[in-house]
Protein backbone atom coordinates (compact mmCIF):
# COMPACT_ATOMS: atom_id res chain seq x y z
CA UNK A 1 0.00 0.00 0.00
CA UNK A 2 1.49 3.43 -1.22
CA UNK A 3 -0.98 5.66 -0.25
CA UNK A 4 -1.56 6.05 3.45
CA UNK A 5 -3.77 9.02 3.45
CA UNK A 6 -6.29 6.27 2.88
CA UNK A 7 -4.80 3.23 4.71
CA UNK A 8 -6.31 3.22 8.41
CA UNK A 9 -3.87 1.55 10.84
CA UNK A 10 -4.29 -2.12 11.20
CA UNK A 11 -6.18 -3.50 13.88
CA UNK A 12 -6.25 -7.24 13.49
CA UNK A 13 -2.68 -8.88 13.70
CA UNK A 14 -4.07 -12.34 13.98
CA UNK A 15 -3.40 -14.87 11.07
CA UNK A 16 -6.95 -14.60 9.36
CA UNK A 17 -9.44 -13.12 8.92
CA UNK A 18 -7.19 -9.77 7.97
CA UNK A 19 -7.74 -6.34 7.46
CA UNK A 20 -9.42 -5.33 4.24
CA UNK A 21 -8.40 -1.60 2.97
CA UNK A 22 -11.85 0.67 1.95
CA UNK A 23 -12.06 1.05 -1.15
CA UNK A 24 -12.02 -2.96 -1.49
CA UNK A 25 -14.64 -3.35 1.10
CA UNK A 26 -16.63 -0.50 -0.78
CA UNK A 27 -16.40 -2.73 -4.03
CA UNK A 28 -18.71 -5.40 -2.21
CA UNK A 29 -21.42 -2.17 -1.90
CA UNK A 30 -21.97 -2.29 -5.92
CA UNK A 31 -25.74 -3.21 -7.14
CA UNK A 32 -25.89 -6.71 -8.48
CA UNK A 33 -24.49 -7.97 -12.12
CA UNK A 34 -25.96 -11.41 -13.70
CA UNK A 35 -23.58 -14.14 -13.57
CA UNK A 36 -24.67 -14.67 -17.17
CA UNK A 37 -23.77 -11.40 -18.41
CA UNK A 38 -20.80 -9.65 -20.14
CA UNK A 39 -20.09 -7.92 -17.37
CA UNK A 40 -19.36 -10.24 -15.40
CA UNK A 41 -17.34 -12.54 -18.06
CA UNK A 42 -15.43 -9.50 -18.40
CA UNK A 43 -14.96 -9.34 -14.45
CA UNK A 44 -14.09 -13.02 -14.27
CA UNK A 45 -11.15 -13.27 -17.38
CA UNK A 46 -9.89 -10.38 -15.63
CA UNK A 47 -9.50 -11.68 -12.07
CA UNK A 48 -8.50 -15.29 -13.09
CA UNK A 49 -5.57 -13.37 -15.53
CA UNK A 50 -4.63 -11.83 -12.57
CA UNK A 51 -4.55 -14.79 -10.23
CA UNK A 52 -2.34 -16.95 -12.61
CA UNK A 53 0.31 -14.47 -12.20
CA UNK A 54 0.11 -14.14 -8.86
CA UNK A 55 0.12 -18.11 -8.51
CA UNK A 56 3.23 -17.50 -10.91
CA UNK A 57 1.22 -20.44 -13.04
CA UNK A 58 -0.24 -20.76 -16.66
CA UNK A 59 -2.38 -23.86 -14.86
CA UNK A 60 -5.96 -22.89 -14.86
CA UNK A 61 -7.21 -21.17 -11.60
CA UNK A 62 -10.74 -22.01 -9.69
CA UNK A 63 -12.53 -19.49 -8.02
CA UNK A 64 -15.03 -20.73 -5.22
CA UNK A 65 -17.59 -19.42 -2.75
CA UNK A 66 -16.03 -21.67 -0.22
CA UNK A 67 -13.21 -21.23 2.36
CA UNK A 68 -9.93 -22.72 1.79
CA UNK A 69 -11.10 -25.88 3.89
CA UNK A 70 -13.62 -26.47 0.77
CA UNK A 71 -10.44 -26.64 -1.46
CA UNK A 72 -9.13 -29.46 0.71
CA UNK A 73 -12.11 -31.65 0.14
CA UNK A 74 -11.94 -30.65 -3.86
CA UNK A 75 -8.19 -31.90 -4.01
CA UNK A 76 -9.28 -34.88 -1.96
CA UNK A 77 -12.35 -35.69 -4.25
CA UNK A 78 -11.05 -34.71 -8.01
CA UNK A 79 -7.24 -35.74 -7.12
CA UNK A 80 -7.94 -39.41 -5.25
CA UNK A 81 -8.57 -42.38 -6.15
CA UNK A 82 -7.50 -45.24 -3.18
CA UNK A 83 -4.79 -43.44 -1.17
CA UNK A 84 -3.42 -40.22 -0.26
CA UNK A 85 -0.47 -39.43 2.21
CA UNK A 86 -0.86 -36.70 4.34
CA UNK A 87 1.94 -34.65 6.35
CA UNK A 88 0.31 -33.41 9.58
CA UNK A 89 2.67 -30.90 11.53
CA UNK A 90 0.25 -28.76 12.92
CA UNK A 91 -3.44 -27.92 13.02
CA UNK A 92 -3.99 -27.41 9.02
CA UNK A 93 -2.56 -30.75 7.96
CA UNK A 94 -4.10 -32.32 10.63
CA UNK A 95 -7.51 -30.85 9.36
CA UNK A 96 -6.59 -32.17 5.48
CA UNK A 97 -6.17 -35.68 6.82
CA UNK A 98 -9.37 -35.62 8.68
CA UNK A 99 -11.04 -34.34 5.23
CA UNK A 100 -9.43 -37.21 3.43
CA UNK A 101 -11.16 -39.43 5.74
CA UNK A 102 -14.44 -37.66 5.46
CA UNK A 103 -14.41 -38.09 1.57
CA UNK A 104 -13.54 -42.02 2.58
CA UNK A 105 -10.28 -42.35 1.03
CA UNK A 106 -7.40 -44.62 2.39
CA UNK A 107 -5.68 -41.74 4.03
CA UNK A 108 -2.01 -41.76 5.69
CA UNK A 109 -1.30 -39.65 8.45
CA UNK A 110 2.70 -39.19 8.36
CA UNK A 111 3.28 -36.89 11.94
CA UNK A 112 6.07 -34.66 12.10
CA UNK A 113 6.74 -32.57 15.20
CA UNK A 114 4.79 -29.48 15.51
CA UNK A 115 6.93 -26.14 15.08
CA UNK A 116 9.14 -28.05 12.67
CA UNK A 117 9.35 -28.33 9.27
CA UNK A 118 8.07 -30.99 6.51
CA UNK A 119 11.21 -31.72 5.38
CA UNK A 120 11.74 -33.28 1.65
CA UNK A 121 13.85 -36.39 3.39
CA UNK A 122 10.58 -37.35 5.35
CA UNK A 123 8.62 -37.24 2.41
CA UNK A 124 10.89 -39.27 0.74
CA UNK A 125 10.83 -41.94 3.51
CA UNK A 126 7.55 -42.26 4.18
CA UNK A 127 6.53 -42.25 0.46
CA UNK A 128 8.86 -44.61 -0.57
CA UNK A 129 7.71 -47.07 2.58
CA UNK A 130 3.77 -46.22 1.66
CA UNK A 131 4.78 -47.10 -2.07
CA UNK A 132 5.83 -50.60 -0.89
CA UNK A 133 2.32 -51.61 -0.63
CA UNK A 134 0.90 -50.11 -3.71
CA UNK A 135 0.46 -46.75 -5.24
CA UNK A 136 0.08 -43.31 -3.83
CA UNK A 137 -2.49 -40.99 -5.61
CA UNK A 138 -1.30 -37.80 -3.85
CA UNK A 139 0.31 -36.43 -0.84
CA UNK A 140 -0.99 -33.35 0.76
CA UNK A 141 1.15 -30.61 2.89
CA UNK A 142 0.85 -27.03 4.14
CA UNK A 143 3.22 -24.66 2.93
CA UNK A 144 2.70 -22.54 5.95
CA UNK A 145 1.12 -24.17 9.15
CA UNK A 146 -0.85 -20.81 10.63
CA UNK A 147 -0.82 -23.10 13.83
CA UNK A 148 3.25 -23.12 14.38
CA UNK A 149 4.28 -20.05 12.23
CA UNK A 150 6.61 -22.68 9.95
CA UNK A 151 7.46 -23.05 6.57
CA UNK A 152 8.08 -26.32 4.72
CA UNK A 153 10.22 -26.14 2.03
CA UNK A 154 6.87 -27.34 -0.76
CA UNK A 155 9.29 -26.90 -4.16
CA UNK A 156 11.94 -29.22 -2.76
CA UNK A 157 9.53 -31.83 -1.59
CA UNK A 158 7.37 -31.49 -4.89
CA UNK A 159 11.03 -32.36 -6.25
CA UNK A 160 11.78 -35.45 -4.68
CA UNK A 161 8.01 -36.36 -4.82
CA UNK A 162 8.04 -36.04 -8.96
CA UNK A 163 11.42 -38.55 -8.63
CA UNK A 164 11.13 -41.05 -5.79
CA UNK A 165 7.03 -41.40 -7.69
CA UNK A 166 6.17 -39.40 -11.09
CA UNK A 167 1.95 -40.10 -11.03
CA UNK A 168 1.60 -39.17 -7.34
CA UNK A 169 0.13 -36.10 -7.41
CA UNK A 170 1.24 -32.88 -5.14
CA UNK A 171 -0.99 -30.74 -3.20
CA UNK A 172 -0.07 -27.60 -1.83
CA UNK A 173 -2.27 -25.75 0.78
CA UNK A 174 -0.94 -22.42 0.52
CA UNK A 175 -3.96 -20.72 2.46
CA UNK A 176 -2.14 -18.40 5.06
CA UNK A 177 1.41 -17.86 2.96
CA UNK A 178 0.14 -16.98 -0.74
CA UNK A 179 0.53 -13.22 -1.76
CA UNK A 180 2.49 -12.60 0.94
CA UNK A 181 5.35 -15.38 0.13
CA UNK A 182 6.06 -16.06 -3.74
CA UNK A 183 5.37 -19.54 -4.87
CA UNK A 184 6.08 -20.45 -8.22
CA UNK A 185 3.56 -23.04 -8.75
CA UNK A 186 4.53 -23.91 -12.47
CA UNK A 187 8.52 -23.98 -11.66
CA UNK A 188 7.98 -26.00 -8.61
CA UNK A 189 5.80 -28.78 -10.43
CA UNK A 190 3.10 -28.19 -7.77
CA UNK A 191 -0.26 -29.97 -8.99
CA UNK A 192 -2.51 -28.10 -6.40
CA UNK A 193 -1.83 -24.93 -4.80
CA UNK A 194 -5.04 -23.86 -2.69
CA UNK A 195 -5.52 -20.67 -0.71
CA UNK A 196 -8.52 -18.85 0.30
CA UNK A 197 -9.46 -15.17 0.35
CA UNK A 198 -8.79 -13.98 4.28
CA UNK A 199 -5.34 -14.00 5.04
CA UNK A 200 -2.30 -12.28 3.11
CA UNK A 201 -4.84 -11.43 0.01
CA UNK A 202 -6.69 -9.25 2.34
CA UNK A 203 -10.19 -9.62 1.86
CA UNK A 204 -13.33 -11.03 3.35
CA UNK A 205 -13.55 -14.63 3.93
CA UNK A 206 -15.47 -16.41 1.70
CA UNK A 207 -13.77 -17.45 -1.34
CA UNK A 208 -11.56 -19.73 -2.43
CA UNK A 209 -8.64 -19.94 -4.79
CA UNK A 210 -6.62 -23.37 -6.20
CA UNK A 211 -4.32 -23.43 -8.88
CA UNK A 212 -4.93 -26.95 -10.90
CA UNK A 213 -2.10 -29.29 -13.67
CA UNK A 214 -3.70 -30.84 -16.29
CA UNK A 215 -2.75 -33.83 -14.61
CA UNK A 216 -5.14 -33.63 -11.90
CA UNK A 217 -7.78 -33.25 -14.58
CA UNK A 218 -6.32 -36.20 -16.54
CA UNK A 219 -7.03 -37.78 -12.71
CA UNK A 220 -10.31 -36.62 -12.22
CA UNK A 221 -11.79 -38.23 -15.33
CA UNK A 222 -10.57 -41.33 -13.82
CA UNK A 223 -11.85 -40.46 -10.14
CA UNK A 224 -15.38 -41.53 -9.06
CA UNK A 225 -17.60 -39.59 -6.28
CA UNK A 226 -16.04 -36.43 -7.24
CA UNK A 227 -19.51 -34.58 -6.50
CA UNK A 228 -20.72 -31.90 -7.75
CA UNK A 229 -19.74 -28.11 -6.11
CA UNK A 230 -15.79 -29.02 -5.96
CA UNK A 231 -16.33 -31.03 -9.61
CA UNK A 232 -13.43 -29.74 -11.39
CA UNK A 233 -14.61 -31.26 -14.80
CA UNK A 234 -17.50 -28.92 -14.34
CA UNK A 235 -15.48 -25.67 -13.30
CA UNK A 236 -13.28 -26.70 -15.96
CA UNK A 237 -16.50 -26.65 -18.67
CA UNK A 238 -17.40 -23.16 -16.67
CA UNK A 239 -13.96 -21.44 -16.70
CA UNK A 240 -13.92 -21.58 -20.50
CA UNK A 241 -16.96 -19.74 -21.01
CA UNK A 242 -15.27 -17.75 -18.02
CA UNK A 243 -17.89 -18.14 -15.40
CA UNK A 244 -18.87 -20.79 -12.84
CA UNK A 245 -21.09 -23.64 -12.70
CA UNK A 246 -23.14 -22.37 -9.75
CA UNK A 247 -24.14 -18.68 -8.72
CA UNK A 248 -20.62 -16.25 -7.73
CA UNK A 249 -20.27 -14.23 -5.04
CA UNK A 250 -20.56 -11.45 -7.58
CA UNK A 251 -19.55 -9.24 -4.36
CA UNK A 252 -16.30 -10.64 -3.03
CA UNK A 253 -15.18 -11.29 -7.09
CA UNK A 254 -15.31 -7.14 -7.00
CA UNK A 255 -13.43 -7.05 -3.78
CA UNK A 256 -11.14 -9.18 -5.30
CA UNK A 257 -10.48 -7.15 -8.58
CA UNK A 258 -9.47 -4.18 -6.55
CA UNK A 259 -7.36 -5.65 -4.48
CA UNK A 260 -5.25 -7.22 -7.20
CA UNK A 261 -4.74 -4.09 -8.24
CA UNK A 262 -3.77 -2.96 -4.79
CA UNK A 263 -1.50 -5.99 -5.19
CA UNK A 264 -0.09 -5.74 -8.56
CA UNK A 265 0.14 -1.62 -7.87
CA UNK A 266 2.22 -2.22 -5.11
CA UNK A 267 4.73 -5.08 -7.09
CA UNK A 268 4.99 -8.79 -6.13
CA UNK A 269 8.52 -8.52 -5.29
CA UNK A 270 8.26 -5.68 -3.54
CA UNK A 271 5.01 -7.39 -1.50
CA UNK A 272 6.79 -10.39 -0.57
CA UNK A 273 10.14 -8.06 0.26
CA UNK A 274 7.51 -6.56 3.02
CA UNK A 275 6.16 -9.20 4.72
CA UNK A 276 9.76 -11.08 5.45
CA UNK A 277 11.33 -7.67 6.22
CA UNK A 278 8.06 -7.91 8.77
CA UNK A 279 8.97 -11.70 9.79
CA UNK A 280 12.27 -10.63 10.67
CA UNK A 281 11.13 -7.43 12.65
CA UNK A 282 8.83 -9.99 14.68
CA UNK A 283 11.32 -12.08 15.37
CA UNK A 284 13.53 -9.27 16.35
CA UNK A 285 11.09 -7.55 18.88
CA UNK A 286 10.16 -10.91 20.78
CA UNK A 287 13.89 -11.96 20.95
CA UNK A 288 15.09 -8.62 21.89
CA UNK A 289 12.11 -8.80 24.98
CA UNK A 290 13.35 -12.42 26.50
CA UNK A 291 11.04 -14.18 24.46
CA UNK A 292 12.08 -17.33 22.70
CA UNK A 293 10.72 -18.46 18.59
CA UNK A 294 8.60 -21.04 18.93
CA UNK A 295 8.99 -21.86 15.04
CA UNK A 296 12.06 -24.37 13.85
CA UNK A 297 14.88 -22.05 12.76
CA UNK A 298 15.58 -21.58 8.88
CA UNK A 299 11.75 -22.71 8.48
CA UNK A 300 10.63 -19.44 10.20
CA UNK A 301 7.05 -18.13 8.54
CA UNK A 302 7.17 -14.70 6.74
CA UNK A 303 3.47 -14.17 7.99
CA UNK A 304 2.91 -15.38 11.26
CA UNK A 305 5.34 -14.93 13.84
CA UNK A 306 5.32 -17.71 16.58
CA UNK A 307 6.36 -16.57 19.81
CA UNK A 308 6.82 -19.03 22.72
CA UNK A 309 5.44 -17.74 26.11
CA UNK A 310 9.03 -17.99 27.66
CA UNK A 311 8.65 -15.13 29.90
CA UNK A 312 4.66 -16.41 31.22
CA UNK A 313 2.74 -13.01 30.33
CA UNK A 314 -0.83 -13.41 30.56
CA UNK A 315 -2.11 -13.41 26.75
CA UNK A 316 -5.49 -12.65 27.64
CA UNK A 317 -4.84 -9.76 29.47
CA UNK A 318 -2.34 -8.60 26.93
CA UNK A 319 -5.28 -8.84 24.23
CA UNK A 320 -7.02 -6.43 26.84
CA UNK A 321 -4.63 -4.19 26.89
CA UNK A 322 -4.55 -4.31 22.89
CA UNK A 323 -7.94 -3.71 22.42
CA UNK A 324 -7.97 -0.12 24.17
CA UNK A 325 -6.22 0.99 21.11
CA UNK A 326 -8.48 -1.14 18.94
CA UNK A 327 -5.27 -4.02 18.18
CA UNK A 328 -5.72 -7.76 18.66
CA UNK A 329 -2.95 -10.58 18.73
CA UNK A 330 -3.32 -14.63 18.82
CA UNK A 331 -3.09 -16.71 21.38
CA UNK A 332 -0.81 -20.09 20.55
CA UNK A 333 -3.02 -23.01 18.76
CA UNK A 334 -4.40 -25.62 20.60
CA UNK A 335 -2.44 -27.15 22.95
CA UNK A 336 -0.03 -24.10 22.97
CA UNK A 337 -2.73 -21.77 23.51
CA UNK A 338 -1.07 -20.41 26.80
CA UNK A 339 2.53 -21.15 26.17
CA UNK A 340 2.79 -19.11 22.78
CA UNK A 341 1.31 -15.94 21.16
CA UNK A 342 0.92 -15.51 17.49
CA UNK A 343 1.48 -12.14 15.76
CA UNK A 344 0.49 -11.77 12.07
CA UNK A 345 2.07 -9.51 9.74
CA UNK A 346 0.10 -10.53 6.58
CA UNK A 347 -1.79 -8.89 4.21
CA UNK A 348 -1.58 -4.73 3.85
CA UNK A 349 0.34 -4.45 7.37
CA UNK A 350 3.10 -2.06 7.40
CA UNK A 351 6.17 -1.42 9.34
CA UNK A 352 4.67 2.05 11.10
CA UNK A 353 1.80 -0.95 11.91
CA UNK A 354 3.81 -2.87 13.59
CA UNK A 355 6.16 -0.31 15.10
CA UNK A 356 2.23 0.64 17.01
CA UNK A 357 1.69 -2.88 17.73
CA UNK A 358 4.69 -3.30 19.44
CA UNK A 359 4.68 0.04 20.93
CA UNK A 360 1.59 -0.88 22.93
CA UNK A 361 3.22 -4.42 23.68
CA UNK A 362 6.14 -2.73 25.38
CA UNK A 363 3.89 -0.64 27.62
CA UNK A 364 1.94 -3.69 28.41
CA UNK A 365 5.13 -5.49 29.24
CA UNK A 366 6.34 -1.80 31.41
CA UNK A 367 3.36 -1.68 33.07
CA UNK A 368 3.69 -5.31 34.33
CA UNK A 369 7.21 -4.43 35.77
CA UNK A 370 8.03 -7.58 33.69
N1 LIG B 1 -5.02 -24.12 6.01
C1 LIG B 1 -4.36 -23.19 6.72
C2 LIG B 1 -2.89 -23.18 6.68
C3 LIG B 1 -5.08 -22.28 7.49
O1 LIG B 1 -4.44 -21.35 8.21
C4 LIG B 1 -6.48 -22.33 7.52
C5 LIG B 1 -7.27 -21.40 8.34
O2 LIG B 1 -6.77 -20.72 9.20
C6 LIG B 1 -7.11 -23.32 6.74
C7 LIG B 1 -6.36 -24.20 5.99
C8 LIG B 1 -8.56 -23.44 6.72
O3 LIG B 1 -8.98 -22.42 5.91
P1 LIG B 1 -10.46 -21.85 5.99
O4 LIG B 1 -10.65 -21.36 7.39
O5 LIG B 1 -10.41 -20.76 4.95
O6 LIG B 1 -11.36 -22.97 5.65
Amino acid sequence: PTDTQTKPAQRLFIPGPTDVLPDVLAAQTAPMIGHRSDEFESLFAKVEKQLQELFFTQNRVYIVAASGSGLHEAAIRNGVRGRVLNFVNGAFGQRWHQVSLGCDKEAIRVDVTWNTAVKPEIVAEALEKALADGPVDAITVVHNETSTGVMSPVGEIAAVVREISPETLVMVDAVSSFAGVKIPVDEWGLDICLTSSQKALALPPGLAFCAVSDRVLARAETVKGRGWYFDFLNLEKSLQKSTTPATPAISLMRALSVQLDHIFAEGLEARFARHARLAQKAQRWAVERGFELAAEEGYRSHTVTNVANTRNISIKELNRHLATQDMQISNGYGIFKDKAFRLAHMGEVTDQDMDRLFAAMDAYLARQGQ
